[in-house]
C-alpha cells in the first residue's frame, strides 16, 4: 500500500486522480495530513463518504507512533522516541528556546560515519529515511505544541541521528515540504543543517539556492586529530571540506557554523584554539563549542568550566566569533543517539 504522508501537493493530485478525485480534494488531504491531524482517511470528514473508503482500502498515512517522551526537570527540553511501521525508531529533541520552539530531526536511522564521540553511530546505520518519516517528526511536535499550549515548531535543526547530506534527496524533499504554506510554512532561514563534511553535497548543496544555515562538524583544527575523532576525514580532508563550506558562506551569503565539540585534553588546548583561530581567520563563520555531554560508552571527558572558557577567551581574542552552548536536557540523555541506543539494548 502507498504511504501518502510526505507527499506534496502535486504528487497527491496525482494519486487523487487514479481515485477519480478532482484536484481540490487534494489540498483536502494535505491539510488533514499536515495541519489537522488526521490518522485514518475515516478522519477526513469533508471527504465523500465513498472516496474515504476507497482511499483506506489503498493508501496508508504513515504518521510515526510515540515510543518515549522524555522531559527535562526545567520543562524546557523534551525528547521523543518515535517508531515507523516496519519498527524503526529515532530520535527528535523539542528545545523551548527565548526564540521559539526549535526542534531537532534525525534524517537516517542510526549513523554509518563513526564519529568516536557520538552515541548514534555505535550500531551502524539501519537505513535512510523517507521525506515523511522526516517530517512526520516536525508534524508531531508541531501537532503537540499546538495541543500544549498553543505553540508551533519554529526552527528546524537537521542535526539528529545521521549524516542528512549522505540522504540528499529526501532531505532536501523534507525541507521543500516544510516550507509549504500547507504544512508548517516556515521560511528557509529557520532551517540549519549540519553535515559532518561530505564534500562533493556540500557545493551541491550551495546551488539550491535555498537560503538554509550550513553547520560544519569540525571538532578538530589538524587533519590528523580530526581523522582521529571523524574517520570520514580520510575520506574528505578537513581542509576541502572547509573550503567547501567557505565556497557555500561565498555563494549564500550565509554565515557557516563550525561545531566544535570540546573534549579534555584531546583538543580543548591551548595548541588547537590557536589552529583553529589561523583557519578560520578572515571567513564568514562562527564557531559553536560544545562541552561534550559524556557517552558512557566512549570514555571522552567534559572539560571543566576552565578549560573551557580559556578555549573561547583565546578565540575571541582573536576577533572569531564564539558561542558556548548552553547545556539543555543533560538529564534526559539528549546527546544525540542515547535513546535510541537504550531502545535497541532493550528490545
Ligand atoms: S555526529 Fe552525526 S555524522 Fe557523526 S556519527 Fe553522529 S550522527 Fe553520524
Amino acid at each position: 500500500m502507498k504511504d501518502i504522508f510526505g507527499m506534496r501537493l502535486e504528487e497527491l493530485q496525482q494519486v487523487l486522480a487514479e481515485f477519480r478525485l478532482p484536484k481540490f480534494r487534494a489540498k483536502q488531504v494535505a491539510e488533514w495530513l499536515y495541519v489537522r491531524g488526521a490518522a485514518s482517511f475515516e478522519d477526513m470528514t469533508n471527504l465523500p463518504k465513498g472516496a474515504r473508503a476507497e482511499l483506506a482500502a489503498s493508501l496508508i498515512i504513515g504518521r510515526p507512533r510515540l515510543k518515549t517522551r522524555l522531559d527535562s526537570a526545567d520543562g524546557r527540553t523534551s525528547k521523543f522516541l518515535l517508531e515507523f511501521a516496519d519498527g524503526t525508531a529515532v530520535e527528535t529533541v523539542l528545545m523551548r528556546q527565548p526564540y521559539g520552539n526549535s526542534i531537532c530531526v534525525s534524517t537516517q536511522a542510526g549513523c554509518n560515519m563513526g564519529c568516536a564521540f557520538c552515541a548514534s553511530t555505535l550500531h551502524g546505520m539501519a537505513r535512510n529515511l523517507t521525506v515523511g518519516e522526516i517530517a512526520g517528526q516536525a508534524v508531531y511536535i508541531n501537532d503537540m505544541l499546538k495541543k500544549e499550549d498553543g505553540g508551533k515548531v519554529d526552527t528546524v535543526v537537521i542535526m539528529g541521528s545521521g549524516e542528512p547530506l549522505m540522504n540528499y534527496d529526501n532531505v532536501l524533499g523534507f525541507i521543500r515540504l516544510l516550507h509549504e504554506d500547507y504544512v508548517l510554512g516556515l521560511g528557509y532561514r529557520n532551517f540549519t543543517l549540519s553535515t559532518s563534511g561530505i564534500v562533493p553535497q556540500m557545493y551541491r548543496l550551495a546551488e539550491e539556492g535555498l537560503p538554509i544555515s550550513l553547520s560544519l562538524s569540525l571538532h578538530a583544527p589538524n587533519e590528523e586529530l580530526r581523522s582521529q575523532i571523524m574517520p570520514i576525514n580520510r575520506k574528505y580532508s578537513m581542509k576541502e571540506a572547509v573550503t567547501a563550506a567557505a565556497n557555500y558562506a561565498e555563494v549564500t551569503k550565509r554565515r557557516v557554523t563550525y561545531e566544535y565539540i570540546l573534549i579534555d585534553q584531546l583538543n580543548d588546548n591551548e595548541k588547537e584554539a590557536e589552529e583553529l583561530a589561523g583557519l578560520l581567520k578572515g571567513q564568514l563563520a562562527s564557531v559553536n563549542l560544545i562541552p561534550i555531554n559524556p557517552v558512557k560508552e566512549r570514555n571522552l571527558l567534559r572539560p571543566s568550566q576552565a578549560r573551557i572558557e580559556a578555549f573561547e577567551n583565546y578565540l575571541k581574542a582573536r576577533h572569531i566569533n564564539v558561542t558556548v552552548r548552553k547545556e539543555m536536557g543533560t538529564d534526559i540523555q539528549a546527546a544525540c543517539g542515547q535513546l535510541r541506543n537504550k531502545h535497541l539494548q532493550d528490545k
